[in-house]
């Protein structure tokens, strides 16, 4: 019964409770033997994702593994507990010298970044470690914990998979992670998401065929926060089908105002096939009376992992109004092409690291095999980021119908987008 109170069931880590005890022990040790010791939280990158696409039995899974591979990273005086959901922390005792805390932190995300196999299917998963060491002059528990979560709070911020030690001198990055989560709410009421429309072009002819809209905030203190940030705090807290519906409206409202032959892209998260996504559509649709067939909605295969019958249902139903399906980040997933056979997408978005290196043959190769299939399947290909004359030249020469990248434009404010829709001409040489 003890163990049971103090453990996590699923991964059989310490649980909270024993966590703040532990991190009681520690400050009593560190006031005696004035040796330093180090609070670490770490949070799995994109768990949310994986979890809902996958199915919570694999998630279990893959949270047994993290603690499996997070234990063997620690020595065994260390403590190592599960708060809940994707979240571990971690007291790391007795510190030699500090920098000890930044290479435990550097060896638990190598650790967790190797390959998982959750029966049969290989996933990787990252995650962000932030730290924070204390001195004997530091006894309260609740502060140390609340370094430590601003610290991770910037790692995730810095990019994913790498970790980040407090810094006392940061001034007033007081946001945790839970604040953003709060901030974001009051958000989307007080007007601080707006969209910004990049370009796709035509390879051939250089004409725009459509805008990508794409999500920002303009948060009142931190500035702007772009999408890679907040979206996936949106999905944990299901805000995103509020924040959905919200562009899906805004998006076809400004496409109102291009050229008849310009569509809007519009991106969609997982989350949202959950939460309406289809009345969505269609009332965005009905309210601003934009035809069907110039609204474009973008998804990842991670749409399609899960519930594969009622998203592609729900997709059918859609593309039967007229609306356009296109299959984004093609290739950075776990199975892309398997997902080529079950749904006719009008168009695969090759994801922009293989644009990137396409002057590397093998890139280039791939890129080659995706537009034939594409050609074969009746798809159209989209090259993304394609930001030199060379690259855009390469991705021609594969045969790319269209392309998007800083090359044409980077994403445009509203009215400077509808200047570009309104400028005809050709932009490719
Ligand atoms: P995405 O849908 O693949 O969008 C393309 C991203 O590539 C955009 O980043 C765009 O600014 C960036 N990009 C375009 N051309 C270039 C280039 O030449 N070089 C480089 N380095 N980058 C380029 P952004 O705006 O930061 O968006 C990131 C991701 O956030 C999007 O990836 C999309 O997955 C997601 N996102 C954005 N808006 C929304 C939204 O309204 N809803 C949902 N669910 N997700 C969104
Ligand atoms: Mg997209
Ligand atoms: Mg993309």
């Amino acid at each position: 019964m003890r163990h049971m109170a103090l453990h996590d069931a699923l991964t059989g880590l310490p649980n909270r409770a024993l966590f703040r005890d532990r991190l009681g022990q520690a400050i009593a040790q560190t006031a005696r033997t004035h040796t330093p010791f180090a609070v670490l939280m770490c949070d799995l990158d994109r768990f949310k994702a994986i979890n809902d696409s996958l199915g919570h039995p694999a998630g279990d899974i893959l949270l047994r593994v993290v603690a499996d591979r997070m234990r063997a990273a620690l020595r065994p005086y260390d403590t190592v507990a599960r708060l809940g959901g994707d979240e571990f922390a971690i007291v790391l005792s007795h510190l030699d010298e500090p920098c000890f805390a930044a290479s435990v932190a550097d060896k638990l995300i190598t650790a967790i970044s190797k390959p998982i196999d959750l029966d049969g299917q290989t996933v990787e998963v990252g995650i962000s470690v932030g730290f924070a060491v204390a001195t004997e002059r530091d006894v309260d528990p609740d502060e140390l914990f609340k370094r430590a979560d601003i610290a991770l709070y910037e790692a995730k911020a810095a990019g994913r998979a790498t970790f980040r030690m407090f810094c006392p001198n940061a001034g007033v990055r007081v946001a945790t992670r839970s604040q953003l989560g709060l901030d974001m709410k009051d958000a989307l009421r007080r007007g601080e998401f707006h969209l910004a429309y990049q370009p796709v072009i035509d390879a051939e002819t250089g004409a725009v065929v459509s805008f990508e809209a794409l999500m920002r905030w303009r948060h009142p203190i931190r500035g702007e926060i772009p999408p890679g940030e907040f979206i996936p705090l949106a999905e944990e807290t299901g805000l995103i089908v509020s924040l959905g519906t919200w562009a899906l409206r805004e998006a076809c409202r400004e496409a109102m105002g291009w050229p008849d032959a310009v569509r809007v892209g519009v991106n969609v998260s997982a989350v949202q096939f959950r939460g309406g996504l289809e009345e969505a559509v269609l009332s965005a649709l009905a309210e601003t009376r934009l035809p069907a067939n110039r609204l474009k909605l973008e998804v990842t295969e991670s749409v399609l992992m899960r519930d594969a019958d009622g998203v592609l249902a729900c997709l059918h139903r859609l593309r039967a109004l007229g609306v356009l399906v296109a299959l984004d980040d093609f290739g950075t997933g776990y199975s892309s092409l398997s997902y080529l056979r079950r749904f006719p997408f009008d168009k695969i978005k090759i994801d922009r690291a293989f644009i990137r290196d396409i002057a590397d043959p093998e890139a280039a190769a791939i890129v080659r095999a995706v537009v034939s299939i594409g050609e074969r399947l009746g798809m159209g290909i989209v090259a993304e980021g394609v930001e030199t004359v060379e690259q855009l030249e390469l991705v021609r020469r594969e045969g790319c119908a269209q392309v998007q990248g800083f090359l044409f434009s980077k994403p445009l404010p509203p009215e400077e987008a509808r200047a570009y829709a309104l400028s005809a001409g050709a932009r490719v040489a």
